[in-house]
């Protein structure tokens, strides 16, 4: 098997610039990788082709032996001092002579040159992609109970009309003039710098020549999704359910983000809410309060029996424990506080008005004992 000219291989002129070869080796690659041609043995023996001369040309001390010697440079057991003889010659190499004694895995020159590829079907880094919110009211006795329902809810999608790149179909890319082509930027500083996808060619290296018409190049379409969701008894305005992976398409075949449902409670028009305790406030009559008496009270549970003892104050307040809403994490339940308030008739009767006179004087107490200054 005769070897290609590495200049050859790359397309590139001999007196080509360390750019020209770098950017020439990287629109190969992205080419031929065998990632992106599975099983196509055309396409590895083409990107070993070009890796292999890349890997000498990028290199100054290397770029100068081929040059001098052509691949015989290359060749293990090679003589400086006896390589003229060598260089008319074509040699059939090992890959392990080029990429050094200890056999280096081949894909190595790719990992330096493009970041860890081996977990993406892609060029660039992998990253999650974007989780998304979607917020949902829910009634009290929803949010007691729990529910099953159903949502509709936008959100991007990678586009059908250019499979995610943005590109118009058949149009070529050009370097994204942002990250200069290497899909990824750093953030942080010093110690902490952290790469992350370049957000304008979203990890890609390239923006398209032409726009992609679906998607205006954006490579993301809008979604409308309906799903069914599960809220666990408990939640109150504020909490946050995780739906995983519903939210944006990964980077570079990185997983989805996921959908986070953000509850809001509306207002119940007898109970408040504080934590997963619930507040109400019952009416008694005079009668009821003074004399004591088993009522009915409202819950979020249903209706729940309570004594009113004797002699009870309005504004006082009774506990019924266990009765208000389960606690989100863990088990169990709020209370729930009845407030007490006294109501009296606005009109009674003659007879009624000389009974009350009667009892004010037999019970006489002044109320307003506390009230000195
Ligand atoms: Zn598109
Ligand atoms: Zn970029």
């Amino acid at each position: 098997m005769t070897k290609k000219d590495y200049y050859e291989a790359l397309g590139v002129k001999r007196g080509a610039s360390a750019t020209e070869i770098k950017k020439a080796y990287r629109k190969l690659a992205r080419k031929y990788h065998p990632d992106l041609n599975p099983g196509d043995k055309a396409a590895e023996a083409k990107f070993k082709e070009i890796s292999e001369a890349y890997e000498v040309l990028s290199d100054k001390e290397k770029r100068k032996k081929y040059d001098q010697f052509g691949h015989a440079a290359f060749q293990s057991g090679f003589d400086p001092s006896q390589a003229y003889t060598y260089t008319t010659r074509d040699f059939d190499f090992d890959l392990n002579s080029v990429f050094g004694e200890k056999g280096a895995p081949f894909s190595n020159i790719f990992e330096q040159f493009f970041g860890n590829r081996r977990k993406s079907p892609y060029y660039h880094k992998t990253a999650k992609g974007k989780d998304i919110t979607y917020s949902l009211e829910l009634s009290l006795e929803d949010a007691f109970k729990g529910i099953s329902t159903r949502i509709s809810f936008s959100r991007n999608d990678h586009c059908y009309g250019c499979t995610g790149n943005g590109m118009q179909r058949g149009s070529q890319g050009r370097t994204c003039p942002n990250c200069k082509g290497s899909g990824q930027q750093g953030t942080g500083k010093g110690l902490f710098l952290m790469e992350e996808p370049c957000p304008r060619c979203r990890g890609t290296g390239e923006i398209p020549m032409i726009a992609c018409q679906t998607c205006a190049g954006t490579g993301m379409i809008p979604k409308v999704e309906n799903i069914t969701i599960k809220i666990p008894p408990g939640v109150n305005t504020g909490s946050k359910i995780r739906v995983a992976g519903k939210g944006e398409p990964g980077t570079n075949g990185g997983p989805p983000g996921d959908l986070y449902i953000i509850t809001k409670i509306q207002p119940h028009p007898l109970f408040e809410r504080k934590g997963d305790d619930i507040y109400c406030e019952v009416p008694i009559t005079v009668t009821e309060a003074v004399l004591g008496e088993k009522i009915e009270v409202p819950t979020i549970d249903g209706k729940a029996t309570m004594t009113i003892p004797e002699g009870t104050q309005s504004g006082q307040k009774f506990r019924l424990k266990g009765k208000g809403v389960p606690h989100l994490k863990g088990s169990g339940r709020g209370d729930h506080y009845v407030t007490i308030k006294i109501v009296i008739p606005r009109e009674i009767d003659q007879a009624s008005k000389e009974l009350l006179k009667r009892f004010g004087d037999r019970n006489p107490y002044n109320p307003r004992i506390d009230l000195r200054y």
